[in-house]
């Protein structure tokens, strides 16, 4: 019987093999109706711009206050043109593995350019930060060792240490006793070696994970520090070093993302000491066994990383517009979590509050994201607003006054 005759018998109800799918379908089926009535059902929005400060959805020119485009690269001309000038020179696709055929001279470049900007022995590329989360644990942590996570790290990072064999301990978010005593915890239970893993930014409260005393307890029991610091790279710390370099602090192995602040389009990198990225090189398995990132994607990346460094004045723009953002919402009478962050997360507590404001903004000609169970815990659904360097006070004052006229027609400005 040839495949396709296959396939039809399987459509075939009355088949054994068709009365299995149908089941198994309706279960999917099933699942969806739930996701939906329960308000958790998320639907996309078609942008037929570039990304941008402002963006084309349904025919209509939006402020956009969602995307992690901090410094306002993703569609920068610079970039671009670096993008483009790869594909000439360098082609489109590498059809390869690194190890195998999929190394060109540009992909060294960018890890050794990585590292010195990061101020790390050397880097080693992945096809996102997801996949860099996903590959750091398990060549590093055996069976004799412990890792230690933050209850709110982001979610590569939890899968990432279910891949691996070591001992899971886990905190509370940004409790310095629960994470001594899970140091304590892991030392009593004979670990060999102590990995320390937290976001650099917990991406929807927009914290800094506290950097400073996480490093002295690192030291003090003799544990190493894992930081991923996607929502900090390009922005925080002199030069955009990130969270390490803003608090004057080291961090032993470091991930990030080019899709953020860095250009905003696709690749992770893992930084460290050398052993730990040769070890990876030879061992991580999303390394080994997935494509070369294409060169248009390196080169942009190493343009990103130039033009970063250097922009301070960005930098600064970003900061005060988050300010401007911060002072502007809190005098409208919206409750904030605070901080200095450009994420600024309007808190609504009930989703679907969060759901009609979004709705409502996206009416008035503003782009936000409502965000609810089980990204954030119950009874705390927020719209996370994101600043970036480009918004003009004009775009800040005209998205201020939505938010204000949103929060009446919704009720939840007096
Ligand atoms: C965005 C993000 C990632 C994933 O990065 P990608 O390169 O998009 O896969 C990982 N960790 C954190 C903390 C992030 O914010």
């Amino acid at each position: 019987m040839t495949r396709l005759e296959d396939w039809n018998r399987l459509d075939h109800q009355e088949t054994l093999q068709g009365h299995r799918r149908s089941a198994f379908l309706d279960d999917i089926r099933a699942n969806l109706s739930q996701i939906e009535a329960d308000g958790l059902y998320k639907r996309e929005r078609l942008i037929s711009s570039p990304q941008s400060t402002r963006v084309q959805v349904g025919g209509r020119n939006v402020i956009n206050l969602c995307a992690n485009n901090y410094l306002g690269l993703a569609d920068h001309p610079t970039l671009i043109e670096a993008a483009t000038k790869a594909m000439t020179d360098h082609g489109f696709g590498m059809a390869s593995v690194r190890f195998i055929c999929g190394t060109q001279d540009m992909h060294r470049a960018l890890e050794t350019r990585l590292a010195q900007f990061l101020s790390m022995e050397d880097s080693i590329l992945f096809a996102t930060c997801f996949d860099a989360n996903g590959a750091v644990f398990e060549p590093l942590l055996g069976p004799e060792d412990a890792v230690i996570s933050d209850a709110l790290n982001h979610a590569s990072i939890i899968d990432g240490i279910r891949l691996c064999k070591a001992r899971r301990y886990r905190y509370a978010n940004s409790d310095m006793e629960d994470l001594e005593a899970q140091l304590r915890a892991a030392r009593s239970d004979g670990a060999r070696h102590i990995m320390i893993a937290t976001d650099g930014v917990f991406s929807m409260d927009g914290y800094l994970a506290k950097l400073p005393e996480i490093r002295a307890l690192a030291d003090a029991y003799d544990a190493v520090l894992m930081v991923d610091d996607c929502h900090a790279t390009g922005f925080i710390g002199p030069k955009g070093a990130g969270t390490p370099a803003h608090f004057g602090v080291n961090a032993d192995i470091l991930t990030g993302t080019l899709g953020k602040a860095l250009g905003g389009a696709l690749g992770g990198y893992i930084a460290g000491p050398q052993p730990v990225i040769d070890l990876l090189r030879q061992r991580a398995r999303p390394y080994l066994f997935s494509n070369a990132l294409p060169p248009a994607i390196v080169a942009a990346g190493l343009a990103a990383i130039d033009l970063v460094e250097g922009a301070d004045d960005l930098r600064v723009q970003l900061s005060e517009n988050a300010q401007y953002w911060r002072s502007g919402l809190t005098e409208a009478g919206f409750e904030l979590l605070p901080g200095e962050h450009p994420i600024v997360p309007v808190m609504l507590h009930d989703a679907h509050k969060a759901q009609a404001m979004a709705a409502r903004l996206f009416e008035l000609g503003v782009y936000v994201a409502g965000f609810f169970f089980p990204v954030v815990p119950k009874g705390k659904a927020r719209i996370r607003t994101q600043m970036n360097a480009t918004l003009t006070r004009a775009d800040l004052d005209e998205a201020l006054s939505a938010f204000a006229q949103a929060g009446r027609d919704t009720g939840l400005l007096g």
